[in-house]
């Protein structure tokens, strides 16, 4: 099969190889729809992992199953499946102190495209299929499935990373679409007023539609000095943009007893610098929580239910489509040069 694939740091190329092998728990799948994530990028040309070489990239797809193990119960051949870009082994000792996304190491769960050949191939496989993967809800479009892998997953845990509640000032730092994601998790979550950082037309356009109520311009100035200037102070930050710079920014908006969720993949710099003042000399209880999303099936089942339901309209994020696996480079492409108008490319396969 041929898939699109990461040749070294910096280097992409098509590739063949043989189709992947089905474990007894397994599953494999042909892509029915595609997405390239910034963290590709990350991946790619920052070299963000470390460096690897014919890995077949992409974590975001919605699929069809071509083939199951035979101790898999609740999924056949031809049904089609929301994919997670986290697919954690359910029964590892991580997973069952809570932290699925790290099983068998440090961001292990995170397989696609890191550990394993990803989504960028004419066939994929899925471990654990009964843990991970999800029935696609009757009507779904692709375009909202799609953004079940890892936008809307991702997005909503830097508000549960956030531990954002009623009422709480939110800032969203990033509005991309994983920060588009988390202004409607944190609006949802019941946020009063959230300052929705970024730049980008139809991003700043999008983020208000999902209910931010503040739009803050990080080319306007130090964007710290903006939001403390308007509130005197946040009780929560989502981080979903920025760099290692950002960090010190959200510690000095916060109030004490804030919290920061991040969720923004560093891809360079060695050290986080937190400003020691405005950190309470280490006593302000300010906490900083970062996370890779939770993978799993139940709760892709429950995001695709606000889905299903209205709450959430993570179809919008699509901007630019693309049909035939081949166009997974074009749209990878896109990606890392960020045109001003892109939130996020589909391909339809
Ligand atoms: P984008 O690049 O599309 O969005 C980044 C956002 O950050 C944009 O709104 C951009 O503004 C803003 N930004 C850029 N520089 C700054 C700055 N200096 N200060 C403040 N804001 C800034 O990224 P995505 O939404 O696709 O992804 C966000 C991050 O999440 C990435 O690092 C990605 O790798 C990571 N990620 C993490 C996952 C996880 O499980 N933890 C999973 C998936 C992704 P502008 O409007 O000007 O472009
Ligand atoms: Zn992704």
């Amino acid at each position: 099969m041929k898939g699109f694939a990461m040749m070294g740091i910096g280097h992409t190329g098509w590739i063949e190889k043989d189709r992947p092998a089905c474990g007894p728990m397994d599953a494999i799948c042909r892509p029915i729809a595609l997405a390239p994530c910034t963290s590709d990028v990350h991946t790619v040309w920052a070299g963000a992992l470390g460096d690897r070489h014919e890995m077949i990239l992409g974590h975001e797809a919605v699929g069809e199953v071509v083939g199951v193990g035979s101790l898999v119960k609740d999924f056949k051949a031809g049904d089609k499946v929301l994919v997670p870009a986290i697919t954690p082994d359910w029964n590892s000792l991580e997973a069952q102190g809570g932290y699925q996304m790290h099983s068998g190491g440090m961001l292990a769960g995170w397989k696609f495209s890191n550990f394993k050949d990803g989504v960028f191939g004419e066939f994929f496989h899925v471990n654990d299929a009964d843990g991970n993967l999800a029935l696609l809800p009757e009507g779904m479009d692709y375009a909202s499935a799609c953004m079940l892998s890892d936008m809307v997953p991702t997005g909503f845990h830097g508000v549960e990373l956030a531990d954002i509640q009623f009422g709480d000032k939110v800032v969203v730092v990033g509005i991309g679409p994983v920060g588009l994601m988390a202004v409607a998790g944190a609006a949802i979550r019941g946020a009063s007023e959230i300052y929705a950082v970024g730049s980008r037309p139809n991003c700043v356009a999008l983020a208000k539609e999902f209910g931010a109520t503040h739009i803050v311009n990080y080319h306007d100035g130090d964007i710290a000095d903006q939001v403390l200037a308007k509130t005197g102070g946040v009780d929560r930050v989502v981080i979903a943009g920025g760099d290692v710079d950002t960090f010190a920014q959200a510690v000095r908006m916060l109030k004490p007893g804030g919290k920061i969720g991040n969720v923004n993949y560093l891809g360079e710099g060695d050290y986080i610098k937190i400003p020691r003042t405005e950190w309470g000399c280490g006593m302000g209880h300010k906490a900083i929580v970062g996370g890779l999303m939770p993978g799993g099936r139940l709760r892709m089942e429950k995001l695709a239910s606000l889905v299903t339901t209205g709450r959430i309209h993570p179809g919008k994020l699509v901007t630019h489509r693309f049909e035939g696996i081949e166009k997974v480079e074009e749209a990878l492409m896109m990606m890392k040069d960020k045109p001003r108008d892109l939130i996020k490319p589909l391909i339809t396969i």
